[in-house]
């Protein structure tokens, strides 16, 4: 029929007109970021316990950490680096870390415009001020039924 499509077509715009807008105005208006979002990382530096097991998950070869005697026999980081540019933010870090001190945070803005700031040296800022994500880390209530 002569004009069906014309019909059609606007039938569609009116009914997109009518429904809720998705589209956010960013960066003026902030999104809805999910609690177990991946973005980057912090390290609790005191609970670390220099088990390495962080490295050994690391598909990508993305985590260096260095470790030494402190003078009271305790092990302590002397260097702990991520590469963002090998890291697949697939969290098996964050999963292997029986501490639970390494945590992806709810960060997204995480572009640069140096190459050499893509590299995260969580020994000189633990990042610790970031919104923390929920992505792996124990429940309490959990632990406490099993
Ligand atoms: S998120 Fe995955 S790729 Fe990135 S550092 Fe952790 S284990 Fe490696
Ligand atoms: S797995 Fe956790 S405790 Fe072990 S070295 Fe990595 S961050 Fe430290």
């Amino acid at each position: 029929m002569f004009g069906a499509g014309l019909i059609k077509g606007l039938s569609l715009t009116f009914k997109v007109m009518f429904t809720r807008k998705i589209t956010e105005q960013y960066p003026d208006e902030r999104p809805f970021i999910d609690h177990r979002w991946r973005g980057s990382f912090q390290l609790d530096r005191e609970a670390c316990i220099c088990c390495g097991m962080c490295v050994n998950a690391c598909p990508n070869r993305a985590v260096v950490m260095e470790a030494a005697k402190s003078q009271d026999g305790r092990r302590v980081l002397t260097r702990y680096e991520i590469d963002f540019e090998r890291c697949l933010v697939c969290g098996f870090c964050v999963e292997a870390c029986p501490q639970g001190c390494l945590r992806f945070t709810r960060e997204y803005e995480l572009a640069s415009y140096f190459r050499e700031d893509v590299a995260l040296d969580l020994l000189k800022n633990d990042n610790l001020d970031a919104p923390a994500s929920k992505y792996a880390q124990r429940v309490p209530a959990r632990e406490e039924e099993a």
